[in-house]
């Protein structure tokens, strides 16, 4: 285990995640005079808006994910550590992650925690094998070759003259925001985009499916916008199926109960969830140490000034937060971290508490295809390209860094005006990569030795070992036990 270095003894500060309410709240103490670390299991700051545009081949991951380091480097207060925060400890005020076996503990003055929220699969964690969901650039770039994938596999069945209308199935499960972008840009890209590169298949034919068990579309944004995308989304050939609960999910398809109690099943490879989301678990470790209640998805009570009950020198920001049924969305986590930094630089200068934290609603907006958006700004409602203007100016003022402001922008022209998608790219790795790891007991830390552990005949029998338990598992999967059955592959 290793302590953390903190250089002088300045008041020291550990923000926990490097999304929206980590980087903004420790860009917003670099003049305070303080020694922050910025503790984050990923080494990029993810703006999650646009990774539909990733799992789709309009961006990159590095224009939407820039490395945190980078973007903090000349913030000489601010220091930066890869790991997974696995405990905090209040009462020591210590923190502790990891990273591939390594352990460090870092104590604070004041803590930060911005740790977001993950897909909540409603009890049905099984199914993130089959439908991924839309949190990480993992999740994108996983995303990205399912989705290409599926037309190459549906080109090679259908050049041997078979069914191959499973694989022309998307089906995405949820209509919020990110359901509506997702299977806007999938009929894109099957009427649109490839539409010319395929002989065997004629894209067009793609069935896109967009399903809910609400009865609206966008609930958030009112009936109104939502029976307008609805419309705008079928004119772009999305089937949309609402009041439908999705009961069961499989490598193969899903099954649907509808209100009146009919299922049905739809033969899809490719689902993709974008329904529901559940709060980081470090929730759960405040609650448990402080009484602050939790609600259904993991989200922590704070008081009206985002601290911890007992524990003032603690601020939870963000989608971890359940506080006047803030919305889940960028500006509560950069305003709530700016609030957080206010209050810790004005108690070091002496100053009086501030007035409890008020959210300001800037709007919402979300786009259904090239030039067709939504968007809602207090009372006025817009739709169309006025819209879309709208998402366009905003989007390119929050994307972190003038390089990837260029580099999206030159994106953009190439998908919008012309046809093509620049980032097709999609590796073995990226589709199959995580289902491997998973596989294994500890993850990707089984494929390392901790520190001063390495021991070269040790490890020829620990990899000896794993490529056994490789094969097991590939006969589990052979023989129905796990996954597809063997004369069964798509
Ligand atoms: C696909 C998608 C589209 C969206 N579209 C919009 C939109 O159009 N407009 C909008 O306003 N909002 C949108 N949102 C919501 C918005 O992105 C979130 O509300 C916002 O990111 C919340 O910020 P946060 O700081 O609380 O969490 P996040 O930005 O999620 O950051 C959490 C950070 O904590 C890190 N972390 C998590 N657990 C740990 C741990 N145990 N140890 C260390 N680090 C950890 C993560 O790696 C990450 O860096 C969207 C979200 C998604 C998923």
């Amino acid at each position: 285990m290793a302590a953390s270095q903190t250089a002088g003894d300045r008041h020291r500060v550990v923000v926990i995640g490097s999304g929206f309410g980590g980087l903004f709240g420790t860009k917003a103490l670099r003049r305070s005079d303080v020694d922050i670390t910025m503790v984050a299991k990923t080494t990029h700051h993810l703006f999650q808006p646009l990774l539909y545009q990733v799992a789709t081949g309009i961006l990159s991951e590095g224009e939407i994910a820039p490395p945190t380091r980078e973007i903090l480097s000349s913030q000489a207060n601010a220091r930066v550590l890869l790991g997974e925060v696995t405990h905090i400890d209040l009462e020591a005020r210590t923190i502790t992650s990891q990273v591939l076996g390594r352990e460090t503990v870092s104590p604070y003055d004041s803590l930060i925690v911005a740790a977001g929220a993950g897909q909540s699969y409603f009890g049905n964690d099984h199914f993130a094998e089959f439908a991924p969901g839309m949190k990480s650039i993992d999740d994108a770039l996983e995303l990205r070759g399912r989705i290409f994938g599926a037309f190459e596999m549906a080109e090679l069945g259908a050049a041997r003259g078979e069914n191959v209308d499973h694989l022309l199935t998307f089906v995405v499960v949820g209509a919020g925001p990110t359901g509506v972008e997702m299977a806007g840009q999938i009929a894109e890209l099957a009427h649109r985009t490839l539409r010319r590169d395929f002989r065997s298949i004629n894209t067009r034919t793609a069935r896109v499916m967009l399903v809910d068990a609400a009865p609206q579309v966008l609930p958030p944004f009112g009936a109104k916008l939502g029976a307008k995308t609805k419309q705008e989304l079928e004119k772009l050939g999305v089937e949309v199926v609402l009041g439908a609960m999705v009961t069961d999910l499989d490598e193969r398809g899903l099954e649907m109960k509808y209100k009146d109690g009919r299922v049905e099943r739809v033969a899809s490879v490719t689902k993709i969830w974008a329904a529901g989301v559940q709060a980081s678990s470090l929730g759960q470790t405040l609650s448990e140490q402080t009484g602050a209640p939790l609600d259904r998805a993991g989200r922590i009570g704070v008081n009206p000034d985002l601290t911890l009950p007992g524990h003032p020198e603690v601020f939870v920001v963000g989608d971890m937060i359940a506080l006047d049924h803030l919305p889940g969305v960028a500006q509560v986590a950069i305003q709530g971290a700016k609030y957080a930094a206010k209050e810790i630089d004005g108690r070091l200068k002496g100053k009086p508490a501030q007035a409890p934290f008020r959210y300001f609603d800037k709007g919402s907006m979300a786009t259904i295809s090239r030039f067709r958006a939504v968007a809602m700004v207090g009372k006025i409602q817009l739709t169309g390209f006025i819209a879309w203007l709208m998402w366009l100016a905003v989007h390119l003022v929050y994307i972190t860094g003038f390089k990837n402001r260029v580099t999206a922008v030159l994106h953009w022209l190439v998908s919008f005006l012309g046809r093509g998608r620049a980032e097709r790219t999609a590796t073995e790795q990226q589709i199959f990569g995580r289902n491997a790891l998973a596989r294994l007991r500890r993850g990707a830390t089984d494929l390392v030795s901790a520190p001063g552990e390495y021991d070269a005949a040790l490890e020829r029998e620990r990899r000896e070992a794993l490529e056994q338990q490789a094969v097991e598992e590939a006969r589990l999967t052979d023989a129905g036990e796990r996954g597809v059955k063997a004369g069964e592959r798509v």
